[in-house]
């Protein structure tokens, strides 16, 4: 069998969408399982859909999830140029191949024949298509003289080529995912191949491109199963043999119906795109994993099972194991649904698996912690009390904020709880027992306790009130936890200055 070689051919129209973003991992995924090759062409025959800064994008998506082409435009390759818009002089040999056969023909209507056309069918309560019962009506090879059609493109007339589809065949079809399904040839219709401009449109160029560069497997979005026929024939008139296909479903709204879209993510609050993505016509920001604080091996990972899952159904899967289990026929028919508590929950787990170290120059990228000047180890330590209770880095400031800054009030429904008139008198004793005390863990414990049984105190009568002087409300880790990483003179201040405040 000839080498496995599998294309992600994104159209640089705007950032990748989540369902984009799964495909080329599926691609991936896929060709790396069968010692394959994966790579990236770039679809941008549609200069009208084209969007500055789109094709950066998308590498550099792909080389944040850990996603490599092996041939792309960036990394060259046996079949480069991987850009379509530079391999014009290719496609422009293989038009003429395909109008030496029965399976092209040349069609003269202007855009604005066409639109009249369009009109009359459409006050008639019908919609028109280019195909096997209108075209021998409308303006082309097939209707024209031949000394018309010569004399035409002598004068440089504006033409398209149209695909001809066959009258009444029946196609069966194939795909890896879905099965076996037929469809009528007469149910499609006419495609332009070639633009007026000499460009080939997506249909051509992929097909051209695909049978090139050699390609074994199309992996794609549904969208384009309707399409198969179409190139399944258009292999057929070149005489070449075709790939292999399979489509996947599409990623579903939460809720579990429709496709899920970038109102779903600003409704629910989530991104949909991997990276962030300023859109250079209007300057808005769409949000993207990356900058919400999602590690790239969470992201794939969560994105992968979106759709398939391994065999002993585990979950958390590194990209090795990810590429060692992949299994195209045993991808999901149906859509899968997208949930953004799933997807934090992936992060949690991964964050978990972290070492403090490594978590240590993530949180030091944070401006907030940027700007207090904590040292590694005091940052050490607030990463080992307070990972356990975060799903994303930026949850370790954000859940221990009193660490980096003193509390600005203190919470009232804690003050009713934790404060009586007794409070101050007691706190300032401690204060004094604090003086004393050297501000490690155990020993601030210790002396805490000393404290309270001295006093005949219960440790929550103690305890609580010095949590809210410290932190502004009743939660954070234990109260010497804190006492130690603060400091003596921080800690001392901040009690004094709520004792203070609060009376
Ligand atoms: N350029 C097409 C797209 O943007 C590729 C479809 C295909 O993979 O054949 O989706």
């Amino acid at each position: 069998m000839s080498k496995v070689r599998v294309r992600f051919a994104p159209s640089p129209t705007g950032p990748l969408h989540l369902g984009g973003v799964r495909t080329a991992l599926y691609d991936y995924l896929f060709a790396k399982n069968k010692g394959g090759d994966f790579v990236l062409r770039i679809e941008d025959t549609d200069t009208t859909r084209y969007v500055e800064g789109a094709e950066d994008y998308i590498m550099e998506a792909l080389e944040w999830c850990g996603i490599i082409p092996d041939e792309s435009p960036k990394h060259g390759g046996p079949y480069a140029p991987y850009r379509q818009s530079e391999r014009r002089a290719i496609y422009n040999q293989y038009t003429e191949q395909i109008l030496k056969t029965d399976y092209a023909y040349i069609a003269f209507d202007t855009p604005e024949e066409l639109e009249t056309i369009r009109k009359e069918y459409e006050a008639k309560g019908e919609v028109f298509a280019y195909n096997n019962y209108t075209r021998n009506r409308l303006r082309n090879s097939l209707t024209l003289p031949e000394e018309e059609v010569k004399k035409l493109l002598a004068e440089n007339t504006p033409y398209v080529v149209r695909f001809k589809m066959p009258v009444d065949r029946i196609l069966t079809l194939e795909d890896i995912i879905r099965g076996t399904f037929s469809v009528n040839t007469d149910t499609l219709d006419d495609k332009v191949l070639v633009k007026n401009d000499g460009m080939p449109t997506y249909h051509f160029a992929n097909i051209i491109d695909d049978h090139e560069m050699k390609i074994s497997h199309v992996i794609r979005g549904e969208e384009w199963l309707p399409s198969l026929g179409l190139h399944i024939l258009l292999y057929e008139a070149m005489g070449w043999e075709a790939p292999q296909f399979a489509h996947l479903s599409l990623i579903l709204k939460p809720e579990g119906k429709g496709k899920l879209s970038k109102r779903d993510g600003d409704k629910f609050g989530f991104p949909v795109f991997p990276l962030n993505f300023t859109d250079p016509a209007t300057g808005s920001v769409s949000k993207g994993y990356r900058e919400e604080g999602y590690f790239p091996e969470s992201f794939i990972n969560f994105l992968t099972l979106l759709g398939w899952s391994p065999s002993e159904d585990k979950e958390i899967l590194s990209l090795e194991e990810m590429i060692q289990e992949f299994d195209l026929y045993k991808v999901h028919k149906a859509g899968a649904r997208f949930s953004k508590e799933k997807a934090e929950w992936f992060n949690q787990q991964y964050l978990q698996k972290k070492t403090n170290e490594e978590l240590l120059p993530l949180l030091k990228d944070l401006s907030e912690v940027q700007a207090t000047n904590l040292s590694d180890e005091t940052l050490l330590t607030i990463i080992s009390l307070m990972k356990e209770r975060a799903t994303f880095v930026k949850d370790i400031y954000s859940n221990g904020t009193f660490f980096f800054e003193a509390p600005k009030s203190y919470d009232e429904k804690a003050l009713k709880k934790a404060w009586n008139a007794d409070t101050t008198q007691h706190l300032s004793a401690l204060c004094d027992v604090l003086e004393q005390t050297d501000f490690s863990a155990d020993a601030l414990k210790n002396a805490i306790h000393t404290f309270a049984e001295s006093q005949s105190l219960g440790m929550g009568k103690v305890m609580m009130p010095l949590r809210l002087t410290l932190v502004g409300e009743l939660k954070g880790p234990d109260v010497p936890d804190i006492l130690a990483i603060l400091g003596k003179a921080e800690s001392l201040a901040r009690i004094k200055n709520a004792i203070n405040h609060i009376s």
